[in-house]
């Protein structure tokens, strides 16, 4: 027979405790045991096997003065995957243990949660696969605005995951690919990646005057997020050319060359999305994007980290060494 105490706790949630990284002020951090709550109506908990650092987030981790610091638990982590732990009411897609990846925010954490309208179930054949969805996603989508045909010249400015991928997408797509960098390892990547040509960014703007005669690029992405890169990408375009920016240019104003662009009749894409459902439908066509070969961002994941190891892999980042591409926390 039970006794009441027993009956008592079984019928309580049990109290799910896991670490999660807490960056308390600029460049410090802590591992932190926290409590996490039962997923919501609507909602799942997802158990993180894994999560990219994204390089839009080094700015928060040098603590640009428009941050707030501490910052909740797991937070910026939102290139993250792992498998159904718990699943709120009114949910159907999911059954617990299922892989799957999700747009989320705190996922530097053993588990996050995720609206089920914002997670996407991961195929058998990637399980042995890391899969940070969410830029994955972001370069496709970003693919897809840039609208490159075949046979067109496409310059692209900036060769980190992001910039890699596209090429890779873009030369898939049937286009000369130009890849520009400061990195001689970037550059090889682009090379293996379909690039056609590599250059160092110093030489950018002689190189593709000759390599175009004389007419620039019909597409340049711009994939730095700075204002050097966004001058450099500018001056590549061709007459009627498309300047796409898929840089994050997130630390204040830029200037532009409004001469150039109003001469060139440039069309300018501001190719981030906003709208999550957009973000998820990316994240769809990234898997079936590597399930079937378009896309092969493995080489790209080129540093992984343990969860303890946050800092460094920010300081890895920052510092982008030779052969650095993009890393991953594993939890
Ligand atoms: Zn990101």
């Amino acid at each position: 027979m039970q006794s009441v105490a027993q009956l008592k706790t079984s019928s309580v949630p049990r109290v799910l405790v896991g670490r999660a990284a807490v960056i308390s002020a600029p460049r410090e951090f802590r591992v932190q045991e926290i409590e996490f709550r039962e997923p919501g109506p609507g909602e799942v908990r997802v158990r993180i096997e894994g999560c990219g650092v994204c390089a839009s987030n080094l700015p928060l981790w040098e603590g640009k003065p428009w941050f707030n610091y501490p910052l909740e638990p797991g937070a910026p982590g939102h290139e993250a995957w792992g498998s159904i732990d718990a699943t709120g009411a009114d949910v159907t897609d999911f059954t617990t243990g299922e892989r799957v990846a999700l747009l989320s925010s705190h996922a530097f954490a053993e588990y996050d949660f995720a609206r089920a309208s914002e997670v996407v179930h991961l195929p058998a054949s990637l399980d042995a696969l890391p899969f940070p969805a969410e830029p994955l996603g972001c370069a496709m989508n970003i693919f897809k605005r840039a609208g490159i045909l075949p046979g067109q010249t496409v310059a692209i400015v900036g060769i980190g995951f992001l910039g890699t991928l596209l090429t890779q997408l873009a030369a898939r797509a049937g286009a000369r690919v130009l890849a520009l960098s400061r990195r001689r390892s970037s550059l090889r990547l682009a090379e293996q990646f379909g690039a056609a040509t590599t250059i160092e960014i110093e030489y950018a703007q002689e190189a593709i005057r000759e390599l175009t005669r004389g007419r620039g690029c019909e597409c340049v992405i711009e994939a730095v997020g700075t204002q050097e890169s966004l001058d450099v990408a500018s001056e590549l375009t061709s007459e009627r050319g498309r300047l796409v920016i898929a840089g994050y240019h997130q630390d204040g104003p830029r200037q532009v060359n409004m001469q150039l662009w109003n001469w060139r009749g440039l069309d300018v894409i501001n190719a981030h999305e906003r709208d999550p459902l957009v973000y998820v439908e990316g994240m769809r066509e990234a898997i079936a994007a590597v399930q079937n070969g378009r896309m092969d961002p493995q080489p790209l994941y080129t540093h992984t980290f343990r969860i303890e190891q946050l800092p460094q892999a920010f300081e890895t980042m920052e510092s982008s060494p030779e052969g650095f591409i993009k890393a991953l926390i594993s939890l």
